[in-house]
């Protein structure tokens, strides 16, 4: 049986460097007696000590450890080497699937996306912006609802950083960062974490290396003209495009 989830959605759930030591666990084979039950996958997984942890066929973020974080609710490094494991059945892993999602940076690549190109960009930033969630209480939600932002974030920093740069995708970018905040100034999110303030204002410094590899794009930067934005992340834009004219 395969889980529901695949290695992206496993990055996307954790930090980049619990991803890296379980990545580190599966690689040597730390994982033992992997077996699948009723509607999870069960194991051993060996770390400073032998770890018994559960995790749920359909979620990655529903798992168990006796460790001291997996106690405490936390999606630890055992938990996810058993999700990796869960997906890959043991084989080798692929070296970009080991990769962490990292920091928004530009593949550098000059170039539109083509038709089946566009509609996964579309796919998958509407289901990123689903994780862009507002926060309802009770406080015991909490972790949850800023994991959620967390992964929503996470997933369209995965997405900006395999785009080529145009014109199209100068738009594409621009328009889905007017939506995500656009959702953080009506949508009831609670983002005093930061979380995805501080993702917008990566991507605006992002999108504006996207001028400088190819200047053409500056002119979609009007697109921002006379857009009420909550937050800053489109002063260095809004800059260039006037230093440009
Ligand atoms: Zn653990």
């Amino acid at each position: 049986m395969f889980p529901k989830y695949d290695i992206d959605k496993i990055k996307y759930s954790v930090d980049d460097i619990t991803f890296e030591k379980a990545v580190d666990l599966y690689n040597n084979k730390k994982v033992k007696n992997f077996q699948f039950y009723s509607n999870g996958f069960a194991a051993i997984v060996e770390g400073t000590q032998k770890y018994h942890v559960h995790v749920s066929l359909t979620n990655i973020n529903r798992g168990v450890c006796d460790c001291y974080l997996g106690q405490n609710g936390i999606l630890c490094k055992h938990i996810i080497a058993l999700g990796i494991y869960a997906v890959l059945g043991g084989t080798k892993m692929k070296k970009e699937d080991m990769e962490p999602i990292g920091e928004l940076k530009l593949r550098g690549i000059i170039g539109e996306l083509n038709e089946e190109e566009l509609e996964w960009f579309k796919k998958k930033t509407s289901e990123a912006l689903k994780y862009l969630k507002p926060y309802l209480g009770p406080s015991k939600t909490w972790d949850a609802n800023q994991a959620s932002l967390a992964k929503g974030c996470n997933m369209l920093t995965d997405i900006f950083n395999k785009i080529t740069i145009s014109l199209q995708t100068t738009e594409l970018i621009i328009k889905t960062l007017l939506k995500v905040d656009k959702k953080l100034s009506n949508a009831g999110i609670d983002d005093s974490n930061g979380i995805v303030g501080g993702f917008l204002e990566n991507a605006g410094y992002f999108l504006n290396d996207f001028a400088k590899i190819n200047p053409e794009c500056v002119k979609k930067f009007k697109l921002l003209y006379k857009q009420k934005t909550s937050f800053d992340w489109d002063k260095p834009l809004l800059e260039t495009l006037e230093n440009t004219i």
